[in-house]
């Protein structure tokens, strides 16, 4: 986050001075208390302050980027996932290709009769399987996926961290969000290359550090 002048001789005055009374650091800039109230609470939700009831303000020593750090670090799956689109087993290459335009996703999920994971299908695998084919129509898509158990997924409560930590490792576009549940593999979401690029849109523009 982009801090203000304000805020920054905030910083430096209750790193040389701390603990302070919010009175005090006031004083130092010849303002009142109540002009500086908000700068002190986006500083201590930030993080670079620490505020003690009768004592005063801190310096926690965190720098802005160990402050992101600890932020990217709670970020949940569950918080960033989007909805997934399936297909079941039996349908043919053509219309997971026209899936695939409509949806306007680069991923789609393979699915049995229970919503539950049996494969994917990527934009490569279906240009593969359309190379010198007549007739897509006539080829369903179990043919041609990657299939179960070679699928790498991830849960709602897992760190957003580390379903992007899978698609780097496994070289891919996205991870199903599953469910497991007594037949299988139930998929409630996804997770892409597009969600981990908004999310670092989002935490340098929105003041979430
Ligand atoms: P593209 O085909 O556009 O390069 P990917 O890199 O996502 O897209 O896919 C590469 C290969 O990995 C494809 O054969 C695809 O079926 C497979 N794949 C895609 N997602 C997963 C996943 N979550 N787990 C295992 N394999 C996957």
């Amino acid at each position: 986050m982009e801090l203000s002048n304000r805020q920054e001789k905030i910083i430096e005055i209750v790193k040389d001075n701390g603990p302070i009374t919010g009175e005090n650091i006031a004083g130092k800039l010849d303002l009142t208390r109540a002009t500086l109230r908000p700068d002190l609470a986006i500083l201590t939700m930030a993080g670079f302050l620490d505020a003690r009831p009768r004592v005063g303000y801190f310096y926690t020593g965190k720098t802005g980027s160990e402050l992101l750090t600890e932020k990217l670090k709670k970020l949940k799956v569950h918080d960033y996932k989007s909805i997934p689109i399936v297909v079941k087993e039996d349908v043919s290459v053509y219309d997971a290709i026209s899936t695939m335009f409509l949806e306007d996703v680069g991923t789609l999920f393979v699915v049995d009769e229970n919503s539950c994971l049996t494969g994917v299908l990527s934009r490569k695998d279906l240009l593969r399987a359309s190379i010198g084919q007549k007739d897509l129509n006539t080829i369903p898509v179990h043919i041609i996926m990657t299939r179960m158990p070679n699928i790498a997924v991830c849960k709602k409560a897992d760190l957003l961290i580390d379903a992007a930590k899978k698609l780097i490792d496994r070289q891919i576009d996205g991870l199903p969000v599953i469910k497991e549940t007594d037949h299988g593999l139930e998929v409630i979401g996804r997770i892409t290359k597009t969600t981990i690029t908004k999310v670092f849109v989002e935490l340098i523009t929105d003041n979430h550090v």
